[in-house]
């Protein structure tokens, strides 16, 4: 018994799949303090470099000096703050649905709300690259049939929607994938829901802040609007602090208040957040610079890396993977430019299907052309 987790851990060593973390100390920034070293960073989520603005900060404090810390209590008991409701109407408005329902992680967002809003008999169809907390999420939901659909395969999806008979029918797919930077084609999910009468489910961790008007996310990037989409994304990426929301019409957000039990079974969240994820919001609205600087150092890398031996999956988002392959050459790849200053994430199985481990290249609105620079040189270094 004794050396049961000891051997466990030995084999993943030995496959190359052991992780490690490293200490951050100080701010979010380009340059980030690690154990000791100053590394330059494109291993973080923070798209719009909102994550240490001073506007935020500065809501913070004021949050903090006016509301103290803790929420107290669940929302449903008396952990609901004034500043979490002003959230919550502040991004239904601003995104043009009804109602928006706060929670604490994106991670219990969907792990709460799949179950919720699935019923037994539904047949759910998931992207085969969709983000864990879907799959736990759906799993959570026990519904009569799930189909994996091969990443982006429009024609297996509908062929999927074709032969069920089920009475309700759900789509459920990232806006942007987590680990491509790659895009749903959301506008022919959509077109596809209105034929076979399902409903979407859109996690748009990666896309709201970075993509379309005014940051307004993936649907607006691409022009989609249904009322069979439920929106879901997330603000401890692009917006820069922590939290999630889904939003909706009235009586989704409502039956989500009454039924999503990592909504109701947990502590509200500390007002200061929801203050500072306030603050966020009015950045990532005012501040289309931040979106053009993404996409100019995108453009950037995507034209460096020509050349490479690794291949840069095209990308129009922040999250630009370079293909390794090998478990154990993206590590040492990994390794390498962290001695030479450097840190981008190796990211292996199960994160990816085998065989594709990969190096996530994210970029950040506060990177400058001379860090994407330095990371290029790096790479032909290694190559
Ligand atoms: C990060 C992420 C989540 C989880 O959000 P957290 O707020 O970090 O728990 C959910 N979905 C996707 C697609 C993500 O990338």
């Amino acid at each position: 018994m004794k050396n049961f987790y000891l051997q466990k851990l030995q084999d993943l060593q030995e496959r190359g799949l052991l992780r490690q973390r490293k200490t951050v100390s100080g701010p979010q920034g380009p340059h980030l303090q690690v154990d000791g070293q100053t590394l330059l960073a494109f291993a973080s989520n923070d798209y719009l470099g909102l994550a240490n603005h001073p506007d935020l900060v500065r809501a913070a404090h004021a949050a903090l000096d006016r509301h103290g810390l803790g929420a107290g209590a669940s929302a449903l008991i008396s952990g609901h703050s004034e500043s979490v409701a002003q959230l919550e109407q502040a991004l239904a408005s601003w995104l043009g649905q009804e109602r928006a329902l706060h929670f604490s992680t994106g991670y219990m967002a969907n792990l709460g709300a799949i179950p919720a809003l699935i019923g037994e008999d539904a047949a759910v169809f998931s992207d085969a690259l969709n983000h864990a907390c879907l799959i736990d999420g759906i799993r959570l939901a026990r519904p009569a049939s799930l189909t994996v659909y091969p990443h982006g395969d429009l024609a297996q999806l509908e062929a999927g929607l074709c032969q069920s008979a089920a009475s309700e029918k759900w789509i459920i797919t990232d806006g942007v994938f987590s680990m491509d930077g790659d895009i749903a084609p959301l506008a022919e999910l959509v077109s596809l829901a209105e034929r076979h009468d399902a409903r979407i489910l859109v996690d748009d961790a990666h896309g709201f802040g970075v993509l379309g008007d005014e940051g307004r996310g993936t649907l607006s990037h691409l022009g989609v609007s249904s009322p069979r989409v439920i929106y879901m994304a997330t603000l401890g990426k692009a917006a820069g602090v922590f939290g999630a929301f889904i939003a909706a019409s009235a009586e989704v957000i409502e039956w989500l208040l009454q039924r999503a039990r990592t909504y109701i079974f947990t502590t509200g969240t500390p007002p200061v957040l929801a203050a500072a994820c306030l603050a966020s919001l009015e950045r990532i609205r005012q501040d289309g610079f931040r979106r053009d600087r993404l996409k100019q150092l995108g453009q950037q890398l995507q034209e460096g890396t020509r050349g490479l031996p690794w291949k840069l999956l095209p990308s129009q988002t922040a999250i630009h993977p370079l293909i390794v392959g090998d478990n154990f050459t993206v590590t040492r790849l990994a390794q390498s430019l962290q001695q030479q200053g450097l840190w981008v994430p190796a990211i292996r199985p199960p994160t990816v299907p085998p065989g594709s481990s990969r190096l996530r290249i994210s970029l950040s609105a506060s990177h400058e052309p001379a860090h994407v620079e330095r990371l290029l040189a790096a790479l032909r270094s290694l190559a």
